[in-house]
């Protein structure tokens, strides 16, 4: 079978239940599918390789990057795989298809050979170095290699009819033993509990970490692997709680039979989340939405009443979500808009007012967390002749403020290691309703960045009037509980305003708290409970959207753009 067309087919797709966008994310330096494509690129028994992803337009950015790489790309089916794999294989003349998912940036070409020889030396139908459980694996996760002849490919393709057959595109050659002549490849000893592979948030800061103890080169074998790996015990020792998807389950976003085959899988009902306010673990789901294609769920502490989302579940709490999609999942653009700025500059000068009637004189240090393209920085800076830095993730952003002249960092962890000197305001202008634990961090900013008297000027949006409910919101801020967020953080608050400016005349869209260190912070703050909290929100809904019908003109103000 030398002559044959053998074809690595590498399926791609941007979303994933566990970790999205994860084939284009970096790997140092890289996009994680170009180190796939790279490594499977070396394999010596193949003799093409093809990308497969679907014409969902979120798959665009797959499309655009392989023909920037001048590697074929395929288009098809987004859930019916086999499909997908089918049609590519037709479309690239294969003989014999190799299958490759694109989460395995650290699979060995060698091993790819491995696979592929065994099948050209028997007279087999498929090989594979794994079957899915629960069967028992001997490879590591993340070299897996199924292959299989176009004839077999095209059989399943017309024949195969449960869901996770066209999902995992070639269950049907396996599931039915003796409807096919099969080839497992083993590896002894046994590797089966390796894991190096990219599915979770976890995965990937490890095969960063692999990459850098290769000097980010690509080239490496998995003998090397496991020699580094031998050497770096808290690689897999970090991997120990990530379990990887049977067989079984399929892709939640295809039709109603597929739900139906995963509802038989028992899965552990996700526990209830510890209130970040509180520290309790008694919540109940108070709503539930999507948003931008993800799952968002809002809990409401039965102990505390604080509405808020399991952070550890949110996509908006995940590493990277500020610098890589905020503002594009937002704004459509990681670029500031002009209508942004322009509302950056009334709020800029709408909060130097608010500092200005709370007695605020002098100011020699400002930090503004969370400072976007600096407007507000710019303010306080020139206002009180202070000097002045910005925290802010978001690259465009930054940089823009940075192209204004303004000293900026990119994490408040980063500023805190630097140990800067004392800062007599601190503000957080809409920022603190985004973060996972905002107790820990204005406790952070008093013990490490505030002077003793320093002001901390923060605004959240209000529960009682502002829709709140957002991917990015991990927090509801109601007057009750922002007031003992800040107390429990060890401030005394100084004023709560509650305004509509710059978009509302008549409804308290937000809470803005000017605040200082209290001179003994509590070590044990027991927090106050808010009753009725739901009810409460219902009602101010209502009324808010009566009077947005009644007073059209004075509810909701435009925003010009520049
Ligand atoms: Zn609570």
């Amino acid at each position: 079978m030398s002559q044959d067309n053998i074809i690595a087919i590498i399926q791609a797709r941007m979303g994933s239940s566990r970790l999205p966008g994860k084939v284009l994310r970096d790997l140092g330096g890289e996009p994680v599918l170009a180190r796939v494509i790279n490594r499977v690129l070396r394999a010596k028994t193949l003799t093409g390789v093809v990308v497969a992803t679907t014409t969902d337009p979120v798959d665009d950015p797959i499309a655009a990057f392989c023909q920037q790489q001048a590697v074929p790309v395929f288009r098809g089916s987004q859930f019916d795989v086999l499909d997908r794999y089918y049609q590519a294989a037709r479309e690239h003349h294969a003989d014999v298809v190799v299958r490759i998912t694109a989460d395995c940036p650290m699979i060995d070409p060698l091993e790819i050979d491995r696979v592929v020889t065994a099948f050209l030396e028997g007279e087999y139908d498929f090989a594979a170095n794994r079957l899915p459980p629960p069967a028992q694996r001997t490879s590591p996760i993340g070299m897996d290699t199924e292959v299989c002849s176009f004839a077999a490919l095209t059989q399943a393709w017309q024949n195969a009819t449960e869901p996770y057959e066209r999902e995992h595109v070639m269950p049907y050659l396996y599931d039915t033993p003796g409807r096919f002549r099969v080839k497992i490849v083993e590896t002894e000893p046994s590797l089966g509990h390796l894991r190096f592979t990219i599915d979770t948030e976890e995965d990937l800061q490890v095969a960063r970490a692999i990459y850098a103890a290769f000097g980010n080169r690509d080239d490496f074998s998995l003998a090397e692997l496991l020699e580094q790996n031998a050497l770096h015990p808290q690689w897999q020792a970090s991997l120990a709680g990530v379990r990887h998807k049977s067989l079984t389950e399929v892709d939640a976003r295809a039709q109603t039979n597929a739900i139906e085959e995963t509802a038989q899988i028992p899965q552990a009902a996700p526990a209830v989340p510890a209130c970040p306010l509180c520290g309790q673990q008694n919540a109940r789901v108070l709503h539930r939405m999507q948003s931008f294609g993800f799952p968002v769920v809002y809990y409401h502490c039965q102990a505390c009443g604080f509405v808020f989302q399991d952070a550890a579940a949110s996509r908006a709490a995940q590493p990277n979500f500020y610098t890589e999609n905020y503002r594009q999942l937002y704004q459509q653009s990681a670029a500031p808009t002009p209508k942004d700025l322009h509302q950056q500059q009334l709020r800029a000068e709408d909060q130097i007012r608010f500092l200005r009637a709370q007695g605020v004189q002098s100011l020699a240090r400002v930090l503004d967390i969370g400072a976007s393209s600096g407007l507000f920085l710019q303010a306080l800076q020139q206002e009180f002749q202070a000097e002045g830095v910005g925290v802010e993730p978001g690259n465009a952003y930054r940089a823009l403020a940075e192209a204004q002249g303004l000293r900026m960092v990119t994490s408040l962890p980063e500023l805190i290691a630097s140990r800067p000197e004392r800062f007599d305001l601190v503000s957080l202008m809409h920022v603190l309703e985004h973060l996972p634990d905002p107790v820990v961090v204005l406790r952070q900013i008093r013990a490490e960045l505030l002077t003793p008297q320093g002001w901390l000027l923060l605004e959240v949006p209000n529960f009682y009037a502002h829709n709140s409910y957002e991917l990015a919101h991990l927090s509801c801020f109601t007057p009750h509980t922002i007031v003992e967020a800040l107390s429990k953080a060890g401030y005394e608050i100084i004023d709560l305003r509650q305004h509509g400016y710059p978009r509302s005349k008549l409804f308290k869209l937000y809470l803005n708290v000017l605040a200082q260190p209290s001179t003994n912070p509590p070590t044990d703050y027991k927090v106050r409970p808010e009753r009725a909290v739901p009810f409460k929100r219902s009602l101010a809904i209502a009324w808010r959207d009566l009077r947005a019908r009644l007073d059209p003109k004075r509810s909701w103000l435009p925003v010009e753009e520049k």
